[in-house]
């Protein structure tokens, strides 16, 4: 592996290793309702990021004991694929996605009225087909749509995405090798109706101006993934709709 040093991220025209600005988003497509056997589920893919998600719920809580007496549980499980990265993944469990499990579950509860079905539980199952780079934060902006699309109940979507530092610069969603061979990454989640941060972390050192900073583009990134994210769900939804209407007319 070369070191560090060796691998130049920006070029002299300010290109990045796949060819962006240093503010620029990878391409992106998000789809709602993309399994037909769970309550909801979604899709997203980001620069090579492949994500599926599908929820069950809110069901009755197996065993008991488990429930909560106030409110439901959220429990997620963000699991990659033994192919989903180029040397093959143990199947079970790693600390990181136990621990990324635990992120995402916490970027996503603010938004949902948890409150409205007591002793119930809600399980988001995350999988990474395939990882390039910003996996939780893609995984939170197709949960909370696979969420919408099995009903629950919510304040707002969450959207999200990173924020990085390579050759000293802020950039917008790191791919892989920026991810391995930058200074910094800052994951950042955003209710957008609600202006709400709902997740922000980081790994590397940044100043204040940079944290300012890597905010502010983060949110621009962000109100395009929530528009993407409202168009998966529409288009789902009009799907049905003109099923439904040529299944009327067809009788
Ligand atoms: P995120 O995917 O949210 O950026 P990390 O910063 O922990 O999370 O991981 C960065 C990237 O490192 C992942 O997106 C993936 O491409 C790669 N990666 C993670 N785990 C492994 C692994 N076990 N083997 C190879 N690459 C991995």
């Amino acid at each position: 592996m070369p070191k560090n040093k060796e691998i130049r991220l920006i070029d002299e025209e300010g290109r990045r290793v796949d060819g962006r600005r240093l503010d620029e988003l990878r391409p992106f497509r998000i789809e709602a309702g993309v399994l037909k056997n769970a309550d909801g589920s979604a899709y997203i893919e980001l620069g090579n990021n492949k994500i599926i998600v599908a929820v069950y719920g809110p069901r009755e809580a197996h065993p008991k004991h488990i429930a909560l007496p106030n409110k439901a549980m959220l429990r997620c499980r963000y699991s990659m694929a033994t192919f989903s990265v180029e040397e093959r993944k143990s199947p079970s469990p790693s600390r990181r996605e136990v621990e990324l499990s635990k992120v995402i579950r916490e970027a996503l509860e603010p938004a949902i009225f948890l409150e409205e079905y007591p002793r119930t539980v809600i399980d988001v199952f995350i999988q990474v087909l395939e990882a390039d780079g910003g996996t939780r934060t893609a995984s939170i902006t197709a949960a909370s749509v696979a969420l919408a699309d099995a009903g629950v109940p919510m304040r707002d979507l969450v959207a999200a995405i990173a924020v990085g530092k390579i050759e000293g610069k802020l950039a917008l969603d790191l791919n892989g090798i920026e991810d391995q061979y930058g200074e910094g990454d800052m994951p950042i989640a955003i209710m957008p109706g609600y202006n709400l941060v709902t997740l922000l972390q980081a790994d590397g050192i940044f100043t204040v101006e940079e944290i300012e900073e890597a905010l502010s583009m983060a949110s621009i990134a962000i109100k395009k993934l929530y528009e993407a994210q409202r168009e998966a769900l529409k288009k789902k939804y009009i799907k049905i709709r003109e099923e439904v209407l040529s299944y009327e007319q067809g009788t």
